[in-house]
């Protein structure tokens, strides 16, 4: 018998990754999108494209798992709420199984990615972890007891909305909150932090790349600071310490064997996390932080598509998909 296979989609703030996934966890085809600016109906429309681009390479696929960056409605299948996509309100499962005459199941991005990394990543064996998803906002997934945490109505673990700074900047997209981790530690806030050490100094890497009116964003100041340049990497130290931070009342609240960074603005690597493991080393509940773990994701950027298709078959095998 041919090895079962599904869909895995991961939407971000601004692009999706997809892929054929088969048990193994092996990723057989992948798509990728982005849609800065779309309204709601061409957001649905890139999902179904995506789908339908994979599907054509692999026709026996059996289910397709989304992650979407919004609350979600897990059991109802429905988008509740969405700081970065135009999905508040909509019933995701009905819509998509409608679309592609597939079985559906639709969970936070956050959450899938955590799944992954407890499943067979940087988390596997563990029973209590924490996953942290630095991108254009920051999502978050707690395996507490050996499972996915989602709270009383399936909209919790949005670590990325923990206030962090008493009248700190505006969260971006429609978060209602100031000062939020998301604000001030995302691939947004790396750089607008380069933005400001670009203009402080000319002479740097980063500074000669404004005054040539090229952007500055978290990629470039990563890329920069891979490099070497000091500017970038003032700026990558400075989020990590904020980073380490917000892990440590992560860590106080829910003492984690394991904290796992992951995300495309989490490329930073070691010059992100060695200053957040500094800050939580000095300043976690002693008990809480000794033993504690925090590493880079083990799936990278595709722990939320290899976590949605991970969903996709426990649903098959509980028999719960309509
Ligand atoms: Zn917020």
């Amino acid at each position: 018998m041919p090895p079962r296979r599904v869909i895995g989609i991961d939407a971000g703030g601004t692009k999706l990754l997809g892929g054929v996934v088969d048990e193994q966890m092996v990723v057989h085809h992948r798509v990728r999108r982005t849609w800065r600016g779309a309204d709601r109906r061409e957001t649905i429309d890139i999902f179904t494209d995506a789908v339908e681009e994979v599907r054509a390479a692999s026709p026996d696929v059996e289910a397709v798992g989304f992650g979407i960056p919004a609350l979600v409605d897990q059991e109802a299948g429905v988008s509740r709420w969405s700081n970065h996509l135009p999905l508040d309100g909509v019933p995701f499962r009905e819509v998509m199984s409608e679309r592609l005459g597939l079985p559906v199941v639709v969970d936070n991005d956050g959450n899938m990615s955590m799944l992954a990394e407890a499943r067979s990543g940087a988390a596997a064996g563990t029973r209590h972890a924490v996953m942290v998803l630095l991108g254009t906002g920051i999502a978050g997934g707690l395996w507490l007891n050996g499972s996915l945490y989602r709270g009383a109505s399936g909209v919790g673990a949005e670590l990325g909305h923990v206030v962090l700074q008493l009248h700190g900047p505006e969260c971006p997209g429609d978060c209602p909150g100031i000062g939020c981790f998301e604000a001030l530690v995302s691939g947004h806030a790396i750089g607008r932090e380069g933005m400001r050490a670009a203009a402080a100094a000319p002479d740097s890497a980063l500074g000669r790349r404004l005054e040539s009116g090229k952007e500055i964003d978290g990629g470039i100041v990563t890329e920069l600071a891979h490099g070497g340049d000091p500017g970038a990497c003032a700026v990558l130290a400075e989020v990590g310490e904020r980073l380490g931070f917000g892990l440590t009342g992560i860590v106080n609240t829910f003492n984690p064997e394991v904290i796992v960074v992951g995300g495309g603005a989490a490329r930073g690597g070691d010059l992100l996390l060695e200053p957040a493991r500094a800050v939580v080393a000095a300043h976690a509940l002693p008990p809480a932080r000794e033993g504690l773990r925090i590493v880079a994701a083990h799936y990278g950027d595709e722990a939320g598509m290899i976590g949605a298709a991970a969903m996709a078959f426990d649903s098959l095998d509980e028999g719960s998909l309509p």
